[in-house]
């Protein structure tokens, strides 16, 4: 026992500090994008015919990306001979409504606030039921890892649990397999109210690279009420962590 207490003092605190501080991400990361005001000038199309999922679209020299079905491949940046578009390190991606997450030529991806009353309600604890309604596992890979000792959700008295009967909220991820529809509906029914819908990745938020797929509902939106969107293929576990602390309020 002696040898596990002096290894733990070893170690000392291994919580990152956030969001006072933020670790260092990836060299390759790719945050939010940004697009210049007046940099497209050739008009040449090239971002909007890479893109796998047809986010970015153009009216004549003006793009418009919509976060919630990019992939954040880096792609359209990379086509792009004007460096028009380029992608920030900046994580905060998350928002109360979809229409948000269309980014046109310089307006900022709004970060605000919302006054809700339910909010008020979570803002020490916040219990979530999570369900993978056809995903590939790379969205619920980054939400478990919040629960690990890096980023310690648990300090803001967010859980993620088994029931939802013991929920305040339900995180989906995945694109909504015709399968899954009956049991995401029916865990959502189960949680009582005041609930919470939070949608994590493209997938959840438009089908991602499934979208239209005769298989899938093109994410959760046309089923339940959503609160919250987190866009990312998959979303960084701090684009996450962010969203979810904007609930209550501390981000
Ligand atoms: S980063 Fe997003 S908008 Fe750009 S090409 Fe990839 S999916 Fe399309």
């Amino acid at each position: 026992m002696l040898k596990e207490l002096l290894e733990r003092f070893r170690q000392g605190y291994r919580t990152m500090p956030y969001p006072q501080d933020s670790p260092p991400l990836p060299d390759r990361y790719l945050g939010l994008p940004v697009m210049s005001p007046g940099t497209c000038r050739s008009n040449c199309q090239r971002c909007s015919e890479v893109c796998p999922t047809g986010a970015l679209t153009l009216s004549g020299t003006r793009p418009a990306l919509d976060l919630g079905q990019c992939l954040f491949c880096g792609e359209c940046a990379r086509s792009c001979p004007e460096q028009a578009l380029q992608f920030t390190r900046d994580h905060r991606l998350a928002t109360w409504t979809r229409e948000e997450l269309i980014l046109r030529e310089g307006a900022p991806l709004a970060k605000g606030q919302r006054d809700d009353r339910r909010f008020r309600l979570f803002r020490r604890s916040l219990k979530l039921r999570q369900v993978s309604a056809g995903g590939c596992n790379a969205c619920e890979a980054d939400i478990n890892v919040l629960s690990t000792l890096s980023f310690d959700l648990g300090r803001f008295g967010i859980q993620i649990v088994a029931s939802p009967r013991h929920a305040d909220g339900l995180v989906v991820t995945g694109p909504v397999t015709k399968n899954m529809a009956l049991a995401l509906e029916k865990t959502y029914r189960a949680i009582p109210p005041p609930r919470l819908v939070i949608a994590v990745g493209s997938c959840a938020i438009s089908g991602g690279p499934f979208a239209d797929h005769q298989e899938v509902h093109n994410g959760c939106g046309a089923l339940l009420p959503v609160d919250l969107w987190i866009p990312g293929c998959p979303p960084h576990p701090l684009t996450i962590l962010d969203g979810l602390l904007k609930i209550q309020g501390r981000s």
